[in-house]
């Protein structure tokens, strides 16, 4: 029997080898998959541990906290008090909704944790961390940010274009401001780094409600639809096959 593991938390994480028939875990689950978009319980936001200049940034934080918890949908997020962060959590829990934080050790001073979750998980590493907040959602957001969300962004959209999840990748294009990102993948296509139906797997939006009704409507390439995100006990990633 294809036996499914488990992860730390005990949600189930992926199939084990030797299944009955020959195809590989990855081709039967694949093959069983029909085209229907994933229900969103969840969304992981990634956004800056700052509040940016323009106060739309802050703005629009607290309006997809709000929108999301108004929704029924969790807020999964990097477990920080200060900027965007600690808006999209602040929101979420003013409005009912119920948010997860996952933070390094390390960054617990540094990052101010929010002592305010009822549920805010300590972890040893930044791979733990993005590893947790991917296994616990069914979707990813990315607001403006620095260096990091970015990180965290490219990591799970690049992820998902090798087929090691199917969940939907999102950006909130708030006025403006990953207009030059959208650029540069245009510019990765015209230059042939990237297949369009690749770029076309991160979904880009202005306004949180068009954002994750396209989200909740996605479906990956067909040869990725059924893919599960394969996270490993001690925080690693990897794919089924
Ligand atoms: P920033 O957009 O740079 O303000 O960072 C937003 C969040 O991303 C913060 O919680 C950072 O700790 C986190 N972060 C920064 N670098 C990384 C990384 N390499 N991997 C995962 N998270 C990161």
């Amino acid at each position: 029997m294809g036996d499914r593991r488990r992860s730390a938390n005990g949600r189930h994480i992926g199939k084990q080898e030797g299944a009955p028939n020959s195809a590989s875990p990855r081709q039967q689950r694949m093959k069983s998959q029909s085209a229907e978009p994933r229900p969103i319980r969840s969304i992981c936001v990634y956004c800056g541990s700052s509040p940016g200049r323009n106060p739309a940034y802050l703005a629009a934080a607290a309006a997809l906290g709000r929108f999301l918890a108004e929704r029924g949908i969790g807020v999964v997020y990097g477990g920080a008090a200060i900027g965007l962060m600690g808006m999209v959590a602040d929101a979420a829990r003013a409005a009912g909704g119920e948010v997860i934080g996952v933070i390094p050790r390390a960054l617990v001073d540094l990052e101010v944790a929010h002592t305010g979750l009822a549920d805010l998980r300590i972890v040893t590493s930044m791979h733990e961390r993005k590893a947790l907040m991917a296994e616990l959602s069914d979707g990813f957001i990315a607001l403006p940010g620095g260096i990091g969300t970015l990180e965290e962004l490219f990591e799970v959209w690049s992820w998902a274009r090798l087929g090691l999840h199917s969940k939907p990748c999102g950006l909130l294009n708030v006025d403006g401001y990953f207009d030059s990102l959208r650029t540069l993948t245009d510019q990765m296509v015209t230059e042939g780094f990237l297949e369009p139906e690749y770029r076309e797997m991160l979904v880009i939006e202005q306004q949180p409600n068009v954002l994750l009704d396209r989200l909740a409507s996605y479906v990956p390439p067909g040869r990725w639809n059924g893919a599960e995100l394969l996270a490993t006990d001690d925080g690693s990633v990897g794919s089924s096959t």
